[in-house]
């Protein structure tokens, strides 16, 4: 018997792209929050205001008091694959912005009632342009301040599959939370303020990364009154921020914190490079607990490895693993042995 005829190969519909690419970079609200302020930072912001309803579900609001966009880029912000980040291979290899993949916009606008607001410092108004289920509107003067804001409404209103898998207004208001806080810890010098539902909920006074104020507001006076500060340098690579004495170590993860070049990352051989520092001074199953900042040569990283960016590739991770347990190591002992000296003296 033979097979039938084969259906016409075709290029999918730009907007069909764009939710297939959503797909990948917007999970849930929590996803959106993540790149519209990584984008407002880019921007250069120091501040951003946060506004949400319904966990995020049937609003997001992210206003920045950035560079801005031009009003006849506007549409190009908003087109897949269309970056003011990078422009070629060797840029994209140096890469120090969180963005560069020209996909968040399109995928965030294909699936919400989108509208992008923006005035450069120097533009005599501001504009904007909407965008409803992927389908891109006029741009139209508006009054904005020098900035940007985003509104993304009722996410996933087009797509019932991903609908379903949102939670409770709660839940997705905890997962935006999180990734708030782990974005205040890396930084401190951007002033973020957050409100639910009308009500402000959250505020992060802008500071310097080693004040403390914002690591005890982000992880608790419990966590910065005990964690030991570390910092050091070798062959290139930079390790610094805080990391729990083994007497603080928690039943989870839930405060690792790692930061490859500013960027949010999980790395499997990092966290194993800490445990392994602390050894066995940790009771069995307890968890360490640290905030720390790797900084390395963007070149000796590649960042292009999922397009969450969750995860990075080192060029020779055995050297990082290695600097990591070292660096860690030897700043339990000095604790350690600081705590002896003081029980002694
Ligand atoms: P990427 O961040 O990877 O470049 P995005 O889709 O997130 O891709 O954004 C596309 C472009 O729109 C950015 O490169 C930037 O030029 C512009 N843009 C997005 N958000 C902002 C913002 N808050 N302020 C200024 N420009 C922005
Ligand atoms: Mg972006």
């Amino acid at each position: 018997m033979n097979a039938p005829d084969p259906r016409p190969i075709r290029p999918l519909p730009e907007i069909l792209i764009n939710q297939i690419a959503a797909g990948e970079v917007v999970e849930r609200p929590a996803s959106v929050v993540k790149e519209l302020v990584e984008n407002a930072i880019d921007a250069g912001a120091s501040r951003v205001d946060i506004e949400l309803e319904e966990g995020g579900v049937r609003l997001i609001r992210i206003r920045d008091n950035g560079s801005g966009i031009a009003a006849e880029q506007l549409p190009l912000a908003v087109s897949r694959h269309a970056t003011s980040k990078i422009a070629n291979l060797d840029e994209l290899e140096a890469v120090a912005t969180l963005g560069f993949r020209g996909e968040a916009l399109p995928s965030i606008a294909s699936v919400s009632r989108f509208t992008l607001s923006s005035r450069r410092a120097h533009d005599e108004h501001g504009s904007a342009l909407q965008i409803e289920g992927g389908k891109l509107g006029e741009v139209t003067p508006r009054a904005h301040a020098p900035g940007t804001t985003v509104e993304v409404r009722e996410l996933f209103y087009n797509v019932p599959a991903r609908r379903k898998f949102l939670r409770a207004e709660r839940t997705e208001l905890g997962h935006i939370e999180e990734w708030l806080r782990s974005l205040a810890l890396a930084r401190p010098d951007v002033e973020l303020r957050v409100s639910h539902n009308g009500k402000a909920s959250r505020r992060y006074k802008p500071g310097d990364l080693y004040s403390d104020v914002r690591l005890a507001e982000t992880l608790g006076e419990d966590f910065a009154s005990q964690a030991v500060r570390v910092d050091h340098s070798s062959a290139g690579l930079r390790l610094h921020g805080w990391i729990a004495q083994p007497h603080y170590s928690r039943a989870s993860t839930d405060q690792q914190y790692l930061y490859v070049n500013g960027r949010s990352v999980r790395d499997r051989s990092v966290a194993h490079a800490v445990k392994m520092a602390y050894g066995d001074v940790l009771y069995h199953g307890r968890q360490p607990a640290y905030v720390l900042f790797l900084e390395l040569d963007p070149t000796r990283v590649d960042v292009n490895v999922h397009p969450a960016k969750h995860e990075v590739r080192f060029r020779d991770s055995r050297l990082v693993h290695d600097f990591v347990y070292r660096t860690l190591k030897d700043a339990l002992a000095d604790t350690r042995a600081g705590m002896s000296a003081q029980e002694i003296g």
